[in-house]
């Protein structure tokens, strides 16, 4: 791999942090209990700054803060256009600071700052847009009933509605749910990961001064089993949206569905299927292979973790993602030209290492890597596999690592039966020139997104969200909009017979 030498050294962030409180009606506040917990730079495992820990306590302030700018305003009393209009001002505001941002992305994730800065700021000023020019476009049907009635429909927000985002991707999730939350006349509160609570302070202070009221948008630092649980399971959260581990989906489903019955959308893990036909592009299938796998550092829930090639081209294929994940630049994620930095955490970075030994152990070939990268922080080699079988671990569980698993296979049926031999259902890539193969894969996949001959795409219209154990519901687009509005039939009888 290419490491340049800046991994022993690291580049200082030319940023300093502005805020580490909880922000709770427009204020930033200390957490009620004065406790406050540390996070950490994954180029090297230090602190970058100690974050208020909210709990309880804290969810419920800011439940309460929101219950208010709903119940009487001004949020959803705004007129829908006024609405949209701080969104728009928000998302200009955004792509003003993308530099700042970018950079409190990078330090406290790991992510390259040239694609948080080239691919994923723009995505969420994009998606903030998007949203912002929905919500003045929400409305309902009249609805041709039997008998002498007028009927038409409502279609209103929730009310409050908690939010809880992983680690990988903190803006861009923020984006997906407070977006759509805010356009519908919602108002928030944000529990973002433990591991990331700068940037959603940040640019949560920059919506305020572009005129978003206080109250609307609480956002809550804090960790899962506390401040999380406690919004899961809070009496008067309308609406929950979470996006985490398949595990903790299911516990905040319980939580939900033993408080109020809150309606829940999850996006979950997934063990995705890529799949190279033999009429593929090899050197055109390895690169796509290997981003769809390595992105991130592997952080992704749709990461394209099952790498299924046929026999035909099965060598050439392995010997070429071999070379690509050679070629693999790693080094701080502030260096330009950095394709990947760090994982996460001691926690991930220690799982990952484990199921790097496991694919050994059980037997599959180690074609690069294996091993951690330099001495400090959570670097790993970019490691690929090859003779992966299906009853081997690396194959079955989410790493969520850099590790790509290559396997083989004869035949489209065979291929289909694999692929969905799984609890996950959340993306598939399909690789090949064949109309007739892309179009039975397609239908036959259980998944949520099929990329035909790409991947990774995340326009904000594209609806995204699992089949199975990956989730429920959808996020972005149309259908990520109507999973913060509940409709409301209204029924008039009518005098005289309707002509
Ligand atoms: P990961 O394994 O990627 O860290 P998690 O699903 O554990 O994923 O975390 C995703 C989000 O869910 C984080 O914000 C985390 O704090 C939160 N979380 C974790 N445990 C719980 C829980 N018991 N209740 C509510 N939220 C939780």
């Amino acid at each position: 791999f290419s490491t340049p030498a800046a991994i022993d050294e690291p580049i200082s962030p030319s940023i300093q942090i502005d805020h580490t409180e909880l922000l709770i009606n427009g204020q930033f506040v200390d957490a009620a209990s004065g406790k406050t917990f540390p996070t950490l730079d994954p180029r090297t495992g230090d602190v970058i700054a100690h974050v208020a820990e909210g709990d309880a306590e804290d969810v419920n302030r800011a439940v309460a803060a929101a219950r208010k700018a709903f119940d009487e305003g001004p949020w959803p009393k705004l007129t829908a256009y006024e609405r949209s209009r701080i969104m728009f001002r928000f998302a200009d505001l955004l792509e003003k600071h993308t530099e700042e941002v970018a950079t409190l992305e990078t330090w406290d994730n790991g992510k390259p700052y040239e694609q948080a800065a080239k691919i994923e700021i723009p995505k969420v000023v994009r998606m903030f847009r998007y949203y912002a020019g929905w919500a003045d476009k929400i409305h309902g049907l009249t609805v041709p009933a039997d008998g002498q009635h007028h009927v038409q429909t409502l279609h209103e927000p929730y009310g409050v509605t908690g939010l809880i985002i992983p680690w990988n991707f903190p803006l861009l999730l923020y984006s997906w749910k407070v977006g759509p939350a805010l356009a519908c006349g919602n108002t928030a509160v944000l529990k973002t990961a433990e591991q990331t609570p700068l940037s959603a302070l940040y640019v949560s202070k920059l919506f305020h001064e572009a005129g978003l009221p206080p109250g609307v948008l609480n956002v809550v630092s804090g960790f899962g089993p506390t401040a999380g649980a406690a919004l899961a399971s809070h009496m008067d959260v309308n609406k929950l949206s979470f996006t985490g581990s398949t595990a903790t989906g299911k516990i905040v489903l319980g939580l939900a569905s033993k408080s109020n019955l809150k309606p829940v959308t999850l996006e979950l893990g997934g063990k995705s299927p890529f799949i190279v036909c033999k009429d593929a592009d090899v050197d055109k299938a390895v690169e796509l292979a290997h981003s769809a796998l390595f992105f991130n550092q592997g952080q992704c829930c749709c990461a394209g973790s099952r790498t299924l090639v046929h026999e035909s081209i099965y060598d050439e294929f392995v010997e070429k993602a071999k070379a690509r994940a050679l070629k693999r630049v790693v080094g701080d994620p502030f260096q330009m030209g950095i394709e990947q930095g760090p994982q996460i955490d001691d926690e991930q970075f220690k799982k990952i290492l484990k199921y790097i030994r496991s694919g050994i152990e059980s037997g599959a070939t180690l074609e690069s890597g294996g091993e951690r990268l330099g001495s400090r922080g959570y670097y790993i080699q970019p490691t690929v596999f090859s003779n992966v079988q299906d009853d081997m671990l690396i194959a079955k569980d989410e790493i969520f690592g850099p590790v790509q698993s290559i396997s083989k296979f004869k035949d489209l049926d065979e291929v289909i039966q694999r692929a969905n031999a799984t609890s996950y259902g959340l993306a598939a890539g399909v690789f090949t020139q064949n109309l007739e193969t892309a179009n039975t894969l397609t239908r036959a996949l259980r998944v949520g997104t099929v990329w035909i001959n790409c991947y990774d795409i995340f326009d904000a219209a594209i609806p995204f969200g699992g089949f199975k154990m990956s989730g429920q519901g959808r996020e972005k687009g149309i259908h990520g909009l109507s999973s913060y509005l509940q409709v409301k039939a209204v029924v008039t009888p009518l005098k005289d017979p309707a002509w």
